[in-house]
């Protein structure tokens, strides 16, 4: 097979059509192969770091997504018995980012960038196909689809599964995926309070003992936006009473009482995981995205993550595919990306968690106070900037032989 044949992405959501698009940009061909009809509007992630908005300010999408959504320059680590505990300033980081803020837009609001930007570049996505199967030997990859015509089989010359935490193409791969479930089940509502004349920042993560929660304001269909709340649940608690609006009204009124009914544009719910494929690689085909690796939502890393992985892989094999660079450049991708999500982003989101829901009181304690001292002198209070703004995790990749 030509090994200039087209490049196969699995998967158009953020992390396949931000390969595509980095792809195309440097004249590698590329195909993207969805099982959805259209691209879907599922209310997903919505926290964009400084490096993901330098990124894709790379591709050219950077400043149509800036117009869509609300710059977030401080956020808060409240008590909730207490109140804020520490207010996070952003604007220490200015001399290292011309994006000193956290973002705040709706996931679904960048993929239409991305697809547009691709299809600009003559890209194509193929919609209702879903990856089924693929064979590779040292030439190519063959992969299989189900389309509504039947099966296609579609030949390339690198498969990228960026299909998402189910993946298929991982399971065509046999790659474990190693890690494990949380025992809640997350609850989201986006209700019509606005929580700022309560005090909260446009993020804020509440820790508590039992009921610990964490906000996220997004513009929704446009000002004045619309505030989310984020809550654990019981996953022994059926789906559908945690669904039914007594419930929703309970736990909203819990976490801030209000002298009426809550009204809740929205809920949904959601288990969690933190998990890392063992490989993202075997031979021709590579994984990216949440299909490599997953995460808590504590900190929102998974769709930075996801894109910081995307835009690192086009890197590599951009030159590969040309023949400009040695296949064992797609192993570097692999190091690097694995070292920052089990380094980093496994780490802590899975402390980011922990701080919250710490039950005992003396570690409890100790915890918030290493917080306030942090956040009180500046030069931590930077040093945590840095590191909670996924810039530290992005270097430290490059840092990967
Ligand atoms: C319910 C939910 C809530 C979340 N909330 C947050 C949050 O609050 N904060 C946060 O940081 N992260 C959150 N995440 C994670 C975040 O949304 C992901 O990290 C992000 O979507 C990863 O992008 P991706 O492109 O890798 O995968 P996805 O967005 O999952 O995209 C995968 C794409 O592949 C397609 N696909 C799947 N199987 C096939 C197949 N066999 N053939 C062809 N196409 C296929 C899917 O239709 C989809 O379009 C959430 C995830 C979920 C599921």
């Amino acid at each position: 097979m030509n090994s200039r044949a087209p490049v196969i992405v699995v998967g158009g959501g953020p992390a396949g059509l931000a390969v595509a698009v980095g792809l195309a940009l440097q004249d590698v061909a590329v195909a993207v192969y969805e099982v959805e009809p259209r691209l879907p509007r599922d209310l997903r992630a919505g926290s964009f770091h400084p490096p993901t908005l330098e990124m894709l300010d790379g591709i050219g999408v950077g400043q149509d997504f800036l117009a869509l959504g609300y710059r977030v320059p401080r956020w808060q680590i409240r008590g909730r018995r207490e109140g804020v505990i520490v207010e996070w300033d952003l604007s220490l980081i200015a001399d290292l980012t011309p994006y000193p803020f956290r973002f705040h837009c709706e996931q679904f609001k960048l993929t239409p960038l991305l697809l547009k930007r691709f299809k600009t570049l003559g890209g194509t996505v193929h919609w209702q196909h879903r990856f089924l199967d693929a064979m590779q030997d040292g030439d190519g990859v063959a992969a299989r689809f189900a389309t509504p015509d039947g099966i296609e089989t579609v030949y390339g010359s690198y498969l990228v599964g960026a299909d998402g935490g189910r993946s298929t193409v991982r399971h065509a791969m046999n790659v474990a995926f190693e890690g494990f479930t949380w025992p809640e089940r997350f609850l989201v509502a986006g209700i019509d309070r606005d929580l700022a004349p309560a005090g909260f920042t446009m993020n804020a993560y509440v820790s508590d003992p039992v009921d610990w929660s964490a906000i996220f304001k997004m513009p929704h269909d446009g000002p004045p936006g619309l505030w989310r709340v984020l809550f654990p649940t019981d996953a022994e608690v059926p789906e559908e009473q945690v669904l039914a609006a007594d419930f929703v009204e309970r736990a909203l009124q819990n976490f801030l009482p209000w002298d009426r009914p809550y009204g809740v544009e929205h809920k949904s719910t959601y288990r969690v995981h933190q998990r890392v494929a063992s490989d993202f690689r075997r031979g021709r085909m590579l994984l990216v995205g949440d299909a490599a690796h997953v995460n808590n939502p504590l900190g929102a890393f998974g769709l930075n993550g996801a894109l910081h992985g995307a835009f690192n892989l086009v890197e590599k094999l951009g030159p590969v595919w040309r023949g400009e660079a040695p296949e064992t450049a797609l192993d570097r991708y692999v190091r690097q990306r694995r070292a920052a999500n089990i380094e980093f982003v496994q780490a802590q989101s899975i402390r980011n968690k922990e701080l919250l829901q710490e039950r005992d009181p003396a570690i409890r304690i100790r915890r918030l106070g290493e917080l306030r001292r942090t956040a009180a002198d500046r030069a931590s209070h930077k040093a945590y900037l840095v590191k909670s703004s996924m810039i530290w995790s992005v270097q430290r990749a490059t840092e990967v032989e």
